[in-house]
């Protein structure tokens, strides 16, 4: 009996890590994505950074457990009196959208980290 080896290659990443943005998700992973001009973050990142609920300490709602985490910043702030009920009640009625979401959201971001990887699209797209 003989075994048949093959050596498959791992792809490389075709965004250096030097120029990958800076943005580690909940689960641990960093982003894939770019680096947009004059920014440590790709687009969306870079986008939400410089948000309002970014500045608040807000996590960028992209799956469920940042999305748990954003609920809980919130029930803090409410807590500590530092937003009202009814701003914390339209966040919370934001997440329920957004929750309905992630999971299309999350298969589209592994789309585009998938087609930076074979080449399909560039930094600029
Ligand atoms: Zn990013």
């Amino acid at each position: 009996m003989s075994a048949l080896i093959v050596d498959v290659p791992m792809r490389m990443a075709v965004v250096a890590d030097e120029e990958r943005c800076i943005h580690v998700r909940s689960g641990g992973a960093r982003c894939e994505s770019a680096r947009i001009e004059r920014s440590e973050r790709c687009a969306i990142h870079h986008e939400w950074f410089n948000s309002h609920a970014a500045a608040m300490g807000l996590q960028f709602p992209e799956d469920a457990i940042s999305l748990h985490r954003m609920l809980g910043a919130v029930l803090g702030m409410v807590v500590s009196g530092r937003v009202g009920y009814k701003s914390a009640r339209s966040v919370v009625e934001l997440c329920k959208m957004m929750q309905n979401n992630v999971r299309a959201y999350e298969e589209e971001v592994r789309e585009v980290e998938r087609d930076f990887r074979l080449g399909k699209r560039s930094s600029s797209q």
